[in-house]
């Protein structure tokens, strides 16, 4: 039994906006409930002219918003009998199906790609006793034979094209809305696979919904208590999805065959949510744009440095992208800005490597010397 105010994650918050079995029996971490952080710090001659928030997804129980899926898409899959789901990974989808398959007591299989793995990410589907299988290929290799697998062996799938995937990520929207009374006006995000900010645009499409009219993805569950019918939101977000220069198909108009970018979350050339992006995309009336890897550290170590918040290398793409539109007034002043950080920056502790040297003084071990330091660091 749970105490009164004891949060049990986001099926306990929003099942009656989730399309589950109402016996299925949760399958949670206490995922969800993620803090929406004002920015104060950032550089830049027009960042106090606008609102700009992050949504900082890194602290979900396994440290990115693939939580908000997982826990969904397992409890479906146990209560329809499953022993064993599967999933092609970049990491963080193999970290999460791993740590809710030990939750639920059943058999996670993850296809990660060859080299390629964030250490953190690999480290935490081992440790949550997941079988995982290194594939010699890339995500979308691993993606292709996933599918395949789903339809020869007894095993669940439980990527972004597993509907309960995007139907536990909308509650993102919700909690947004709820923090702030209303929508954004604007809402900046990471694309790769494209589940996310399909899913987001779910979430504020069936906040926002009129009576009875029809969503981008049909609504239906929220039985006319969504914030919208009780007149708290009005409208919906213009969607701004960012990508990594070496790894961008919606900038190249189709497919990638080889992506290559530091940031390994999104390092995707064949997005499987394609036509649902550019849906949302261009029905909020908004953009795609691509940042160079050198860019995307850039902002990384920005938040990290100047906010205190320390996001993997593909989630800070979204602040990258929020920074240069504000500064080149494609973000008009004035604007509600919310981006995603989608994943923990510890997860990749390897790209903290390039600022040691900056940050590490060997200095003996007695007091003058410390202090010596101290001293020389301060002017
Ligand atoms: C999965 C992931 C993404 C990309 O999300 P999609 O839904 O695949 O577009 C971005 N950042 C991180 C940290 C992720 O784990």
């Amino acid at each position: 039994m749970s105490g009164q105010n004891h949060y049990t994650g986001l099926i306990g918050a929003y099942g009656d906006r989730l399309p589950l079995a109402r016996n299925a029996r949760p399958i949670s971490l206490g995922e969800g409930n993620t803090p929406l952080i004002r920015l104060e710090n950032l550089p830049g001659s027009l960042m106090h002219d606008v609102e700009l928030y992050v949504k900082y997804e890194g602290l979900n129980p396994t440290g990115s918003f693939k939580d908000r899926g997982m826990t969904v898409a397992v409890t479906q899959a146990v209560a329809e009998g499953s022993q064993a789901i599967i999933c092609a990974s970049t990491g963080n989808t193999s970290a999460s199906a791993a740590a809710y398959a030990a939750r639920a007591g059943i058999k996670a299989f993850v296809l990660i790609p060859d080299g390629k793995i964030a250490m953190g990410k690999l480290a935490q589907a081992i440790m949550h006793g997941a079988e995982v299988l290194q594939i010699r290929g890339n995500f979308d290799d691993g993606m292709r034979i996933v599918k395949e697998m789903a339809e020869q062996a007894p095993v669940s799938l439980v990527n972004s094209v597993n509907p309960y995937r995007l139907q536990g990520q909308k509650t993102a929207a919700f909690e947004i809305c709820e923090a702030l009374g209303q929508a954004p006006d604007y809402h900046c995000l990471p694309v790769g696979n494209a589940g996310n900010i399909t899913a987001y645009w779910m979430g504020y499409s069936e906040m926002a919904l009129a009576p009875g009219q029809k969503g981008t993805l049909a609504c239906g569950f929220c039985g006319g208590d969504c914030a919208y019918h009780q007149g708290r939101v009005a409208a919906r977000p213009v969607m701004v999805g960012y990508q990594a220069s070496g790894s961008a198909p919606f900038l190249r108009g189709g497919p990638v065959t080889h992506p290559e970018t530091v940031a390994t979350a999104i390092r995707i050339g064949a997005p499987q949510s394609w036509d649902y992006a550019l849906t949302a995309s261009r029905e909020s009336g908004g953009w795609f744009d691509e940042f160079t890897d050198e860019a995307i550290l850039e902002a990384q170590w920005l938040l990290a440095s100047r906010e205190g918040i320390f996001c993997e290398p593909a989630s800070a793409v979204s602040v990258a992208g929020a920074m240069r539109d504000i500064e080149n007034g494609r973000i008009p002043p004035g604007s509600r800005v919310v981006c995603t950080l989608t994943g923990h920056g510890l997860k990749d502790p390897d790209v903290a490597q390039r600022h040691a040297e900056a940050a590490v003084t060997t200095v003996d071990a007695d007091s003058s010397a410390v202090r010596q330091a101290i001293l020389g660091k301060m002017s």
